[in-house]
């Protein structure tokens, strides 16, 4: 009886973790029928030269309006969805509807779209992009596909084969958050990236960490005599677009460019300002 209460009781006594999973559970349930729902959209954030300002492209991040809670963030429903596989049909809707809105923008800029792991281990993943370029007429060359170094993780020759197999479909390939993992570097020198994503970490605490910089100033060297432009993500401010200016660091994305939003403007805020400053 004493121990049967006890039991009882210790559960009682770790609500933390009980609240913490009971709310994995709702979220994955309410992922099961986010999408035919309707409840899935896609923000766009600008991606511009580093040096002009001119817009190349934008990145779609996926968002999720619940019926309850409201936007719930990436960050708190793409692990949950990874867990349970429902990112695979999550990534193939995010895949095409980029594809799609991509084909209505009015300038053929670059599209991006994030990949999960598990996208790579369910399903085959580029015969679903053949036919989804196939299906909305995205040309190959415009679809940028950002992976980070967990697609690379646990099957090495395999992800090596997928990434040259997506490679030969002519769309582009880049290194997503970069800097942040195990052996990134290994990885540049297993695949022929066509860019690289410096993470949003080091770009912040440029202006703070003396060693932020040398790194930064490290990865965009390596890039150069690599042939991987560079992307600086988590731009904000215009002493970090000068610092990243001077190094040649091809492109940046980040709030000083603009803010993720659910419509495109090829309208860059450094062109409109350099006209104001000369008119
Ligand atoms: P990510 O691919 O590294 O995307 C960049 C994230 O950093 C975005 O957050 C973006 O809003 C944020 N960011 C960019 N520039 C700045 C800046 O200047 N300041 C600040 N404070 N934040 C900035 P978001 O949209 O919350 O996405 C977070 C992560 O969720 C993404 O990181 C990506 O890993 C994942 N994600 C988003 N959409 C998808 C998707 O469709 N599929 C997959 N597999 N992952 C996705
Ligand atoms: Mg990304
Ligand atoms: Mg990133
Ligand atoms: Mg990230």
């Amino acid at each position: 009886r004493a121990k049967a209460d006890g039991r009882g009781l210790s559960r009682g006594f770790e609500p933390e973790m009980d609240l913490a999973l009971r709310e994995r559970r709702a979220l994955q349930q309410d992922l099961a029928t986010a999408l035919s729902r309707n409840e899935l959209f896609l923000h766009w954030m600008p991606q511009a030269d580093t040096k002009t300002g001119e817009i190349n492209g934008f990145e779609a991040l996926a968002r999720w309006k619940h019926p309850v809670r409201g936007v719930v963030p990436p960050i708190m429903f793409i692990p949950v969805a990874e867990e349970t596989a429902a990112i695979v049909q999550i990534g193939e809707w995010v895949l095409r509807t980029a594809c799609r809105e991509g084909m209505r923008w009015p300038k053929p800029g670059k599209v991006a779209v994030n990949l999960s792991p598990v996208q790579f281990q369910h399903g085959d993943i580029v015969q679903l992009v053949h036919s989804i370029l196939l299906e909305t007429g995205l040309p190959a060359e415009r679809l940028e596909l950002e992976i980070t170094e967990g697609v690379l993780l646990d099957d090495l020759s395999g992800a090596l084969n997928t990434l040259r197999r997506l490679k030969a479909l002519g769309v582009q390939i880049a290194m997503d958050d970069f800097g942040t993992g195990y052996s990134s570097l290994s990885y540049l020198q297993a695949f022929p990236f066509d860019r690289i994503k410096i993470d949003a970490s080091f770009i912040q605490t440029l202006s703070t960490s003396p060693q932020a910089k040398a790194i930064v100033r490290a990865v965009v060297a390596l890039g150069a005599s690599l042939d991987m432009p560079i992307t600086a993500e988590g731009v904000e401010t215009p002493e970090q677009r000068a610092f990243l200016a001077e190094l040649n660091c091809e492109e940046i994305q980040g709030y000083l460019v603009g803010r993720p939003s659910p419509v495109v403007s090829f309208e860059s805020p450094f062109i409109k300002q350099r006209m104001r400053a000369a008119g």
